[in-house]
């Protein structure tokens, strides 16, 4: 097999300090490889969460390492780290984190226009983007007037907008009906299927996690080690 895109070794995260410190991340190892769709799951406060912002360069490990592409990414400066988290993720969260008072275009954009990209381009990819997932004539509608699932289809739409390597979710269907989410999950395994791109999903949905190739426990900050190498 080749080497994994994302290989992770002894990760540990602490929040805050002192008598108030947390370790939510205790010592955790993982391969992720290229094309792949990866379910974590596990229990509200098990670290998914935290494992998810760990991987997706949001946060940085308080120990242990995280390569991308053989890169140690401990080694990266924040404008390095900003960078390539721009470049190669795409980002969908239960909350959608659209700016309600910006339109669909904009919101969708945002990504290109951080990276500096000049207008014309980012709308006509924008567009493109938008037409992807079947939104283009909501292009210039403010994003507060939208439904749960037209939101999270501007949310990929612009998780979309770099042709990211990786796509990050975060609970995606959890702020949807049984429906809308089904739509969503389907728009989600053909990207992952049809572009190749590498879902990483942290779900606490069980039908969602069966659909992914693989799924990994989070259990009180570790990884549970899976029942069949037990038995091997
Ligand atoms: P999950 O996504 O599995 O619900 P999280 O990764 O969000 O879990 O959180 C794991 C644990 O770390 C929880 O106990 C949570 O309260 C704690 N935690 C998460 N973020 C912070 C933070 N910024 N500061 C302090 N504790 C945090
Ligand atoms: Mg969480």
């Amino acid at each position: 097999m080749n080497s994994p895109l994302i290989t992770v070794r002894g990760l540990r995260k602490t929040y805050g300090s002192g008598s108030t410190a947390f370790e939510a991340l205790k010592g955790v190892d993982l391969d992720i490889h290229e094309g792949e769709s990866l379910a974590i799951v596990g229990k509200s406060g098990s670290g998914k969460s935290t494992l998810m912002h760990l991987l997706a360069l949001l946060d940085r490990p308080t120990t242990g390492s995280i390569r991308l592409d053989g890169v140690e990414t401990s080694s990266l400066n924040q404008a390095e780290l900003n960078k390539t988290r721009n470049r190669a993720f795409g980002f969908v969260f239960q909350q959608f984190f659209l700016n309600a008072s910006t339109s669909v275009l904009d919101n969708v954009t945002l990504p290109l226009t951080i990276a500096g990209v000049p207008a014309r381009e980012r709308t006509k990819r924008g567009l493109a983007a938008l037409s992807q997932l079947e939104m283009e004539d909501k292009a210039s509608n403010k994003a507060n007037n939208l439904s749960g699932g037209q939101k999270q289809r501007v949310a990929i739409s612009r998780a979309l907008i770099n042709q990211p390597r990786v796509i990050f979710a975060d609970e995606p269907t959890g702020n949807l009906d049984s429906v809308t989410g089904a739509k969503v999950e389907d728009i989600l395994f053909d990207l992952n299927r049809r572009h190749g791109i590498t879902l990483v999903v942290v779900t606490h949905d069980e039908g969602l996690a069966a659909r992914c190739d693989r799924s990994i426990f989070v259990r009180d900050g570790l990884v549970e080690p899976k029942v069949e190498a037990a038995a091997a």
